[in-house]
């Protein structure tokens, strides 16, 4: 399960992270909140990140911490014609270029995977 191994590299980012803000004097009480971009074509089942995250950070300052997920669609690029952009997928199997119909395109992105903020309390 290669969720384990995403939610524990988010755990030592944030820690990091963490680490170098408390430098300024401020300490942090927890970490409320993690907000991720996360690309489509990771196929990163979403609640068993979020399951393995919870049991490797009990104990830790992001100990219930809620996760927030925005998902990133890849763009498409077609072959034939040059079209870059979005693309109209019935289902996961069958797609094509909106401008020209053509099934020969590549894929750019969606393989993001970033923690884009995080929502930390500080102690008083
Ligand atoms: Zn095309």
């Amino acid at each position: 399960m290669h969720e384990l191994s995403y939610a524990t590299s988010i755990l030592d980012t944030i820690l990091n992270t963490v680490k170098e803000q408390e430098k300024d004097g401020k300490k942090v009480k927890k970490v409320s909140e993690i907000n991720l971009e996360v690309g489509k074509l990771t196929f990163i089942n979403i609640e068993q990140l979020k399951f393995a995250f919870e049991v490797i950070a009990e104990g830790t300052i992001c100990e219930n911490a809620k996760i927030n997920v925005k998902f990133i669609k890849p763009l498409a690029v077609c072959r034939d014609c040059g079209y870059v952009g979005d693309i109209k997928a019935e289902d996961e199997f069958e797609i094509y270029c909106p401008k020209c119909n053509s099934m020969n395109l590549k894929f750019k992105g969606g393989k993001e995977f970033n923690i884009k903020n995080i929502v930390v309390e500080f102690e008083d």
